[in-house]
């Protein structure tokens, strides 16, 4: 016979698991950077800031590779290419390291009717886009594609999807790819979750109103 706390483990264990969506754990090369100093990319005040939802506890179906779109859970079509990273509309974003802006597009419609913008920037190893921000980003910010900038230099704003769609590639991307539910994983498509993972426990976190410190050169 089990006893109560086994059945309550084998209980509570049932209830966290993605029962329908076994299959969310893809194999997946993952982003590697090797940079000495690296940010957390969003700059808000919220206790879940560090969240990185990551399988087989996919909270929300924020993790990589879920299923999309989540109004079709029944009948998939894509799958999620990023993590989403919990924030506040307005929120800053900053760039994890060092790198250069490659491009910044229309990307996704919030609820509220906000288009918002993919940001595409080259790091030493990988790309990331820096999904769902603010169509103002760059220009308040006065920046522009082709700019070069430092590892937490703000980049753009949060938009009303309130979260950070956050993805990699591989170093030759250039803009973000979909990826079809029944296909496999696209070959540029990088698994963001062990880099989100190192960042929340040992990157720098900026705090609004705070800015990055420029090391010495
Ligand atoms: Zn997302």
């Amino acid at each position: 016979m089990p006893t109560r706390r086994s059945l309550l483990a084998a209980l509570t264990g049932l209830a966290s698991a993605p029962a329908s969506h076994a299959d969310i754990v893809i194999d997946a090369p993952a982003a590697r950077s090797s940079a000495a100093i690296r940010y957390w990319p969003v700059v808000t005040a919220r206790e879940d800031w560090n969240v990185v939802s990551a399988a087989p506890d996919c909270l929300r179906l924020r993790c990589f590779s879920a299923p999309r779109p989540v109004s079709r859970l029944d009948n998939p079509t894509r799958r999620h290419v990023g993590v989403d990273l919990f924030a506040r509309a307005g929120d800053a974003v900053v760039a994890i390291e060092d790198g250069r802006i490659l491009n910044f597009y229309p990307f996704l419609r919030a609820s509220t009717g906000e288009m918002s913008y993919a940001l595409i920037v080259g790091h030493v190893g990988y790309v990331a886009n820096y999904g769902e921000i603010r169509v103002t980003s760059l220009r308040d910010r006065g920046l522009s594609v082709g700019d070069v900038v430092q590892g937490g230099t703000e980049i753009g704003e949060i938009s009303d999807t309130r979260q950070l769609h956050f993805e990699t590639y591989t170093p030759s991307a250039t803009r973000n790819s979909a990826w079809r539910y029944q296909d496999a994983r696209p070959a540029r498509v990088l698994d963001p979750t062990p880099l989100l993972l190192d960042l929340a426990a040992h990157g720098r976190r900026l705090l609004p109103g705070e800015t990055a410190i420029a090391e010495p050169q």
